[in-house]
């Protein structure tokens, strides 16, 4: 069958089933065109690069703007201490995830506007979600687009797996970003060479891991990540990204030598 016989044979299946029919799913699986390929998506850790301030921040955006040239940077920001701060608050009063969720929201959204006026006069545009749409525009320009890394499910949330801080958090909105565009990487910028075999600030006999697959990842079940865990989960399903790369922003030349390429940090492939 064509794929214009596929399509009108779903729209016509579409008119007499329900969309939870398993089959009627699996023959929408195809993939998706990708929306803008090329681009080169990042997150800048919240605590563990913003919060540090001007010595860890500036010598990142000075090597973002070094490379934004030859690359379609995207830049997503993270949350940090004081989105902690806030969920602790919130925690105490009981008050339910996807408030936490709008709270973690907003302060993302501080470190969003803090990068677009760093990087203001090298092209730096803050972009809603309303705005996403003219990314095509933004990139033409040479401009640097900035967003927030929260993903905009506020109040509706997904129930976390465990307790009430939401899972679906920054690390989680880069990727659901990079999955939408269509790229095949997402760079994680953090303060750690990449992921370790636990917190490599709590055990110093953690042992780097240079790459793994989701699927290894969960057999071994690490008391602790240096990504969220619903990332892996999403990585696994996804159409477009193929894997994520930590890379310790602290380190000169990382952002560089990982938008050349080269493998830096941690990749965590899908699969
Ligand atoms: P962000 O600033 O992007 O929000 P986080 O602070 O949430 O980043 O996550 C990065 C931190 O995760 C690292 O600084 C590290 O201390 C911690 N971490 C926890 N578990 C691991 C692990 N298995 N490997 C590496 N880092 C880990
Ligand atoms: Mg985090």
């Amino acid at each position: 069958m064509g794929k214009k016989d596929a399509a009108r044979d779903i729209w016509t299946r579409f008119e007499h089933e329900s969309l939870s029919d398993k089959s009627l799913l699996e023959a929408t699986s195809d993939k998706p065109i990708r929306i803008i390929p090329g681009v080169r998506l990042m997150k800048i850790g919240g605590q563990s690069i913003m919060d540090r301030g001007r010595k860890a921040l500036f010598p990142i955006l000075n090597e973002i703007v070094a490379n934004h040239e030859s690359n379609k940077i995207m830049i997503c920001s993270g949350g940090g201490t004081r989105a902690r701060h806030a969920y602790e608050i919130a925690i105490d009063l009981e008050l339910p995830p996807g408030f936490l969720a709008a709270l973690g929201g907003s302060i993302a959204l501080q470190n969003a506007r803090i990068l677009q006026m760093l990087l203001a006069k090298h092209g730096g545009i803050h972009i809603s979600t309303e705005q996403f749409e003219m990314l095509p525009l933004f990139f033409k320009l040479g401009c640097i687009p900035i967003m927030v890394g929260m993903p905009p499910f506020t109040y509706w949330e997904e129930v976390p797996q465990k307790g009430s801080i939401p899972d679906n958090r920054t690390d989680t909105g880069v990727f659901l970003t990079a999955e939408f565009l269509g790229t095949e990487s997402v760079l994680y910028i953090k303060d750690e060479d990449g992921l370790y075999t636990n917190d490599p600030k709590k055990d110093p006999k953690a042992e780097f891991i240079p790459e793994i697959t989701v699927s290894e990842l969960r057999e071994r079940d690490l008391d602790d990540l240096v990504v969220e865990r619903v990332v892996l989960d999403y990585l696994q399903r996804s159409k477009n990204v193929k894997y994520l790369e930590i890379i310790n922003g602290l380190k000169p030349g990382n952002i560089t030598s990982a938008l050349a390429g080269k493998h830096t940090g941690t990749r965590i492939y899908k699969g």
